[in-house]
């Protein structure tokens, strides 16, 4: 909601405020068609590499700190929101706690995570199952349309066709 790309700036900016925290690789943004509930504006996406004190649970504290610190307001899964944060991946550790699934259950089966993932982490590894990043997006079976916002450029596989 309101300006979602401005709303992504904001985020990394408190991101690189976290404590003992800095980003490494920032990733472009991309405009995405929304999965769940079709009618409604496109998202805007990214990712960011960074290197952290925190561990994955304290991480996710900060991670929702700043969402509600930007207004976002928990109601509609899969509706419209002003900024959503997740951990992605955390090195190649697994976790698995009542409130945190790390790597991102979802995080193989969305073009808009890998494609802005292929940008920053290429080699990056997914732990459970052993594949990068450019073999998940080979074996990606996501229609959604993922196009690079500052280009305009389509990019199903990564790479602007
Ligand atoms: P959502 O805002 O819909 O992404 O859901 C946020 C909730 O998902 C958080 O309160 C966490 O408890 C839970 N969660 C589980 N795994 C993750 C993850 N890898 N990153 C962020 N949130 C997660």
């Amino acid at each position: 909601m309101g300006e979602p790309a401005c709303n992504c700036r904001d985020a990394v900016d408190f991101v690189s405020r976290l404590p003992c925290t800095r980003i490494l690789k920032n990733s472009s943004l991309y405009q995405t068609e929304p999965a769940g509930e079709r009618d409604q504006p496109w998202f805007i996406n990214g990712v960011v590499e960074i290197r952290t004190g925190l561990g994955p649970e304290n991480l996710l504290d900060q991670l929702l700190d700043i969402e509600s610190r930007m207004g976002r307001v928990r109601d509609r899964r899969w509706g419209p929101r002003v900024i959503d944060l997740d951990i992605l991946a955390y090195g190649r550790e697994i976790v698995r706690t009542e409130r945190l699934v790390i790597p991102h259950p979802e995080l193989h089966n969305r073009r808009f995570v890998l494609v802005p993932m292929l940008e920053i982490a290429p080699f990056w590894v997914h732990p459970v199952y052993g594949i990068s990043v450019r073999g998940l997006l080979d074996r990606l079976e996501d229609d959604l349309k993922v196009f690079r916002l500052d280009t305009g450029d389509y990019c199903p596989t990564g790479v602007p066709q």
